[in-house]
């Protein structure tokens, strides 16, 4: 049934699905059509149910070895133990479902926002909206990069490639034309379609959207897409390691445990349960999902920090960041461009005026508004442009001011900037496009790319000539002129004077100005403008002038790239801007000194790979590169075994971004196709991003180091305490049910409340992390054992001295088992930094880990006095002074850490004093 569409032409298409090509569907007509035909979007596999969730907790063998042996002492009478216990395994689950299904919603919140958008003309006026909300009839703009949002019958074509491998397999671009075929076809020869999925790779269409959803080719094709599952991080991965590991070990020492129990004649069943009871409180099994919470936290919170993550790998590599590649224009600078000088007939003249508001004057020594050239070099600009100058959200086309208006509502541009820019220059001096069409029309395009950099258009003047109108970078554009425009007349290039129009160029982009050359010739009537190739069109051209224009740094930049500098991470900027703008700005915004080496485009070319390896080293600046370059750059530095973060938007920048360690595409700018190749999308396309991202990336990696610390330290010392008992010939100091109490509510909140511990203030002073450094380096194995060692003796002594004090097991255990909890629930705030003690840090600074350990303070202190818990936890009231005993050893080692701390510092101060 779609392919009907291929035999009409575009009109009988627009025809028969009832819309007029040039103002689009009315946005109630658009209403409706979705309501009928539903939402444009394939349907997905089906989520995983919340009971799967909760059934996955049981996998764990520790688990179900847990529940059987509760089974097994419920049917030995042991009825309280049996259902606490199950109860506290219900618990955990329900824990682990809480914690699974919020990560599972952040990566869903993420999904959501790199949904991709379509250009549409509704009503008259182009619009982004969601691509889901397409509806068959909608007229629908596409450039190079884009991915086509669904099918659509091509109404008109510049130049337009496709790659429609999803479809057919075939991996070349195709040719994309708006005339009917003879008969209906397979996708794979549909000239005149476009499909969805498919991606564009070259020039420009429009068309009208024929198939949404389920209905498209691919929706036929494939029934349902299975969501793309997210790859396991580094760090996730092995963690999965080390948990195989420390359950071997956990398990080994259980069995110790369990057999010297027994030996000791302890009930067999007894021991059974505390054994299997310490494995499962031993082995962190909540370890992965509290990584994927804090990473899928981290996500969220750079998401308010305006990046994107697509890939969750990205997070972690992100804190090792050592080189960050950027491009210039728009991330770097703010990609708000006002001509400021204009070079014509020998003159140099300046541009009044602000950002895109048309209003401003020409000045400038024998300056001649009425001129031929001047004339000529407006209506260029003019007409060798596709963007739009908008107010107020409508597209205007001319000046319709009333006098006496002082002040006009914001002005901005849809399109591309730079020829913003020009199409204000041009609106200045009164030309606009839509006035000089009148007369003009364009009868093709050969569009602007990075590798080409530059732009024609073809136009039939009102005279009957047929002229080419080139505007481009101008060592380029002049590089293809045999002429140059004086007096309305083309006169022979000289050396002369190619060399002062080079001049000109060069002090226009010493001044940090971007300089665009714009040209023209007049074609032979007998060239067929549509079909000659670009070569034959832009040769032989006539020089008319040189704009110039300013494109003023982000101030958050300048700011990210000295915080960059602290942080040991270099910065290196990639621009297809001429060497002497790029270095300009380059200075401005202290990412290179006044000396620094700036390397072009040709002499990369030059280079082997070697060599760059070598240079890349220290330049921070590249100029005239084309996005083929960015590659090379890209696996130099990695070579040179940097971990690499590439920025890129046109088409063209997905290999580099794909490869980087770490690509970063533009959510405003940026293509589909670059997007989906990254790992990370800016909102804001602003560099600043990046390095707020690098930061959250390196608190991420920290907070998942102090929750390590935690648990682990805990687990150490839990295990140590019933190891060293049984090996002391010492009664056991735990019984199984509060081991998997206190592995409730000390391993549950606490450390979910450390995954969102805030960022160190001087976590951008320190140099990147290595990337293949243990979890545990600089120390962290360190401090786990010895911390699990003195929480493990202090429970003991308290233990072992309550016991010999009035021979009351009961309340020796009571004691231990708080004594245990408490000091747990006090490290925790230890864990919350490497460096600074808790005081300096100050207590309450992270208000979720107070309410934390308030919450899992209250649950214990509330089986100690809750009378009918007394009995299913063996516990028995405790008085004033037992509890500051609690206390008192709870907040030993915490003072004690504090003062050898702050004497360790001082020495250090001491010892760096005496240096100095
Ligand atoms: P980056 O975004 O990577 O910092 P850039 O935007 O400066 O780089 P390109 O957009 O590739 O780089 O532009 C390269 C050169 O092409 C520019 O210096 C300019 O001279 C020319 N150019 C840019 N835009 C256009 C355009 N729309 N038409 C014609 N020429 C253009």
């Amino acid at each position: 049934m779609p392919d009907i569409w291929q035999t009409m032409s575009a009109e009988e298409t627009a025809v028969r699905l009832q819309v007029d090509t040039s103002r689009g569907l009315g946005a109630d007509e658009a209403r409706a059509r979705l309501e009928r035909v539903g939402l444009n979007t394939l349907e997905k596999g089906p989520d995983i149910a919340l009971w799967q969730m909760f059934l996955n907790q049981f996998k764990d063998f520790m688990v179900l070895v847990l529940l059987a042996a509760t089974a097994i002492s419920g049917f030995l009478g042991e009825w309280s133990d049996a259902v606490t216990i199950s109860i506290i395994v219900l618990l955990n689950a329900i824990l682990g479902v809480v914690q699974e299904q919020r990560a599972e919603r952040s990566m869903e919140a993420l999904r959501e926002l790199t949904s991709p958008e379509a250009r549409v003309v509704r009503d008259g006026v182009e619009i982004k909206i969601p691509a889901a909300e397409l509806v068959p009839g909608d007229i629908v703009l596409l450039e190079a990069g884009d991915r086509v949002p669904a099918d659509i019958r091509l109404a008109r074509t510049v130049d337009l490639e496709a790659v429609e491998a999803v479809l057919t397999g075939e991996s070349n671009p195709v040719c994309k034309h708006t005339r009917p075929l003879e008969k209906q076809v397979g996708p794979a020869d549909a000239g005149n379609m476009l499909y969805m999925g498919t991606v564009l790779t070259r020039g420009r269409g429009l068309g009208i959207v024929v198939a949404t959803g389920m209905a498209t080719e691919v929706g036929q094709i494939a029934g349902m897409i299975k969501e793309a599952e997210q790859e396991p991080t580094p760090l996730q991965r092995r963690l999965a390691q080390l948990g195989k590991g420390l359950v071997t070990f956990c398990l080994a020492v259980c069995a110790v445990v369990v057999i010297v129990g027994i030996q000791r004649g302890e009930p067999v069943y007894r021991m059974f349960l505390t054994g299997v009871s310490l494995a499962v409180a031993a082995i962190p099994e909540g370890l992965p999902a509290i990584v994927t919470v804090a990473l899928a936290i981290g996500v969220q919170r750079m998401i308010n920090r305006n990046s994107i993550i697509r890939r969750l790998p990205a997070v972690e590599t992100l804190g090792c960041a050592t080189f960050i590649c950027s491009d210039k224009t728009g991330t770097l600078t703010q990609n708000e461009m006002t001509v400021r000088r204009v070079h014509l007939a020998g003159r140099e003249l300046e541009v009044t005026g602000e950002g895109y508001d048309p209003k401003g004057k020409f000045k400038g020594d024998g300056l001649d508004t009425q001129g031929a050239d001047f004339a000529k070099m407006m209506s260029i600009a003019a007409l060798c442009n596709n963007a739009t100058l908008v107010r107020n959200n409508i597209a205007v086309g001319g000046l319709f001011r009333k006098p006496g208006q002082k002040k006009d509502p914001a002005w901005t541009v849809s399109g591309d900037p730079t020829e913003g820019a020009l199409l204000v220059m041009a609106a200045k001096a009164g030309f606009w496009r839509e006035r000089l069409e009148k007369k003009m029309r364009r009868l093709a395009e050969i569009p602007f790319d990075s590798d080409r950099k530059r732009m024609t258009v073809i136009y039939k003047t009102a005279g009957g000539r047929t002229e080419a109108y080139i505007k481009g970078a101008p060592d380029v554009v002049l590089g293809l002129c045999t002429h140059f425009l004086r007096d309305g007349r083309p006169v022979p290039l000289d050396k002369r004077t190619r060399g002062s129009i080079l001049a000109a160029n060069s002090a226009m982009a010493d001044g940090a100005l971007r300089v665009l050359a714009v040209a023209y010739r007049e074609l032979s009537p007998g060239m067929n403008a549509g079909e000659a190739a670009p070569e034959e069109i832009e040769s032989n051209l006539v020089f008319v002038g040189l704009a110039g224009m300013i494109d003023p740094p982000r101030p958050a930049a300048i700011q990210a790239v000295h915080t960059c500098r602290r942080a040991g991470i270099r910065v290196a900027m990639i621009t297809g801007d001429h060497r002497l703008t790029a270095r300009a700005v380059a200075r401005e915004m202290g990412i290179a000194g006044r000396g620094s080496r700036v390397l072009t485009g040709a002499e990369l070319e030059e280079m082997s790979e070697e060599e760059l390896a070598r240079v890349a080293e220290n330049v921070h600046v590249y100029a005239r590169v084309s996005p083929r370059h960015k590659l090379r750059i890209v696996r130099a530095l990695k070579r040179n075994g940097h971990v690499v973060a590439m920025t890129g938007d046109g088409v063209n920048d997905a290999p580099a971004v794909k490869e980087a360690d770490i690509g970063i595409a533009m959510g405003v700018s940026g293509t589909d196709v670059t997007r989906e190749a990254s790992a990370m999308v800016l909102a804001d396309d602003n560099f600043s991003s990046i390095v707020a991202a690098v930061e959250e990336g390196r608190g991420i990696y920290d907070n998942i180091r102090k929750f390590i610390r935690y648990l682990l330290s805990c687990n150490v010392g839990e295990v140590l305490v019933m190891f060293l008992a049984v090996l002391g010939g010492m009664p056991l100091p735990l019984l199984p049910i509060q081991i998997l109490w206190m592995n409730l509510v000390t391993d549950g909140l606490p450390a979910m409340a450390l995954g969102v511990d805030p960022i160190d203030r001087n976590i951008m002073r320190r140099p990147p992390r290595d990337p293949q450094e243990s979890i545990f380096s600089h120390g962290l194995g360190w401090r786990i054992l010895s911390s699990g060692t003195v929480i493990a003796v202090l429970t003991l002594a308290v233990f072992g001295l309550s016991y010999a004090d009035g021979r009351n097991l009961d309340l020796a255990r009571t004691m231990a088992f708080n004594t245990l909890v408490f000091l747990q629930l006090v490290y925790v705030f230890s864990c919350r930094s490497e460096h600074a003690t808790i005081w300096e840090l100050g207590w309450l600074s992270n208000p979720h880990l107070v309410g934390a350990t308030l919450i899992s303070a209250v649950l214990q202190i509330s089986v100690n006095y809750i009378p009918f818990l007394q009995p299913v936890f063996h516990t028995v009231p405790l008085g004033v002074h037992h509890w500051l005993t609690i206390l008192g050893v709870a907040l030993l080692p915490t003072l004690a850490g504090t003062v050898l701390g702050g004497v360790g510092s001082r020495l250090r101060e001491r010892v760096t004093y005496l240096r100095v």
